[in-house]
């Protein structure tokens, strides 16, 4: 497959590549390779000076057979319908290797949201969620924050849809400011999850955490949360990178301290704590026991993975690996934990947010903790026992071996109507 491959056909293919180590039967799987339906929709909006502007936006719905689609809002300029489309399907088995009762789903919006006042991206965020409402509500489709969206567009989504619905209806979107029925743990629990990942990655190899060195590519939301954590469970941070640049020290760096250097001045570049400070591709590079990509997607391609110098590289990003990076670190043995699990802590959070929602009763931070940790370990477990029933050459494959097959049971329980 091309570097830059279509990203609706990787899922295809990757779908395909798991399925050949199931009994899967072609006209189910080819069902599993589209999504069942794809709004496409033009929103008329009125900008500030009285103008109109139209705004191209999509929702995939790409499989319910397990529960609501589920899956994140973008405002971004590169959105197209075939990235919605993967997105979407990446969500299904993202639910499902965390065995949360969730289909998987997605939607986007073509803008760039800098260009926008407050005010415009408030009428664009209605306009959408009023093209949405025939689709989406707490049983049907439940979305959430991804690039670009956050608390803000929820609330203005979940206001929209209460107002048309004459309503109260806090669990239509996940990921609110916890004042609108957001969960405690929430901003955590992505990099609670990469921890976690990491912990038990480490007690399956048999390495020792205690000591070990991490190196940690982008250091937001995802990424900090992760090495505060995994400095908490004993782990040397000895390098840590935003857009900004790389800093190093063998003896660690102090999460905490680099983060707050970071939320005053903007970058983690200057740090004093610093022995040395490097590109970002150096950190990518460095002899390390861990390596955590927290940035973007694409950060290795297939010529730096052939000088990744980690033995163990836990995904808290979303496809930091280009499908030529992934074969190359397979074929070098290097142990990868992918995406679809290691950053799971995030939609696995929004789902108790759902179930807190529906309930209306709320949880103490401690128990989200806890019933995470529970999910997570759960799913390392089946992965790592597919991994070796199925003598599986990647732990990427092992997940979505054990998704599918979920998917699969659950569509033919169901049988097929009409
Ligand atoms: P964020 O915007 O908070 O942080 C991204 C960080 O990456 C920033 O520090 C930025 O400076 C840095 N960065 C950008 N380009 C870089 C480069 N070339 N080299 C090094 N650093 C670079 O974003 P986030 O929420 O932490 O998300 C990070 C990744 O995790 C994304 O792939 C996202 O899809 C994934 N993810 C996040 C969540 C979540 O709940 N936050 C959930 C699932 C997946």
């Amino acid at each position: 497959m091309s570097e830059d491959a279509n990203p609706f056909e990787s899922l295809q293919s990757q779908i395909d590549d798991a399925a050949a180590h199931l009994e899967v039967d072609d006209d189910v799987l080819e069902r599993l390779k589209h999504p069942e339906r794809v709004l496409e929709t033009n929103l008329s909006v009125e900008l500030d000076d009285g103008s109109l502007r139209r705004f191209t936006a999509f929702r995939s719905q790409f499989n319910g057979d397990r529960g609501p689609y589920k899956g994140g809002i973008r405002y971004h300029p590169n959105v197209s319908r075939d990235e919605v489309k993967a997105l979407s399907g990446w969500m299904v088995y993202k639910c499902a290797v965390v065995d949360i009762p969730y289909g998987g789903g997605k939607g986007g919006i073509i803008i760039d949201p800098r260009e926008y006042s407050e005010a415009e991206l408030e009428r664009v965020t209605r306009a959408f969620a009023t093209e949405l409402r025939p689709l989406i509500g707490v049983d049907r489709d439940v979305p959430a924050p991804d690039v670009n969206t956050g608390q803000r567009e929820m609330n203005w989504i979940k206001d929209t849809y209460e107002t048309l619905e004459n309503t109260t209806a806090p669990g239509v979107v996940t990921g609110k400011a916890p004042d609108s029925g957001g969960s405690a743990g929430r901003v955590e629990a992505t990099g609670r999850s990469t921890m976690l990942v990491a912990r038990e990655a480490f007690d399956y190899l048999d390495i020792e955490m205690k000591g070990a060195s991490v190196a940690v590519q982008g250091y937001g939301n995802a990424g900090w949360i992760a090495a505060d954590l995994l400095e908490g469970i004993g782990a040397t941070i000895v390098a840590v990178s935003d857009s900004s640049g790389a800093i190093y020290n063998e003896d660690g760096l102090d999460a905490r301290s680099v983060r707050s250097f970071k939320n005053e001045t903007g970058t983690v570049s200057g740090y004093d704590g610093a022995a040395e400070e490097f590109s970002n591709d150096d950190l990518l590079t460095l002899d390390v026991d861990l390596l955590v990509p927290a940035a973007l997607e694409n950060a290795i391609d297939r010529e730096l993975a052939e000088d990744v110098d980690a033995d163990v590289i836990v995904e808290a990003a979303n496809g930091p690996l280009t499908p030529g990076a992934d074969a190359v670190l397979t074929d070098r043995g290097v142990h990868v934990f992918p995406d679809i699990l290691a950053n799971a802590g995030g939609v696995t959070v929004s789902y108790f947010e759902w179930v807190q929602n529906r309930q209306r009763f709320y949880w103490t931070e401690e128990r989200v903790n806890e019933e995470l940790e529970e999910i997570i370990v759960d799913a390392f477990d089946a992965l790592t026992d597919t991994y070796e029933e199925y003598d599986l050459e990647s732990f990427r494959t092992a997940a979505y071996v054990v998704a599918i097959q979920r998917v699969v049971d659950a569509f033919e329980d169901a049988g097929t109507f009409p």
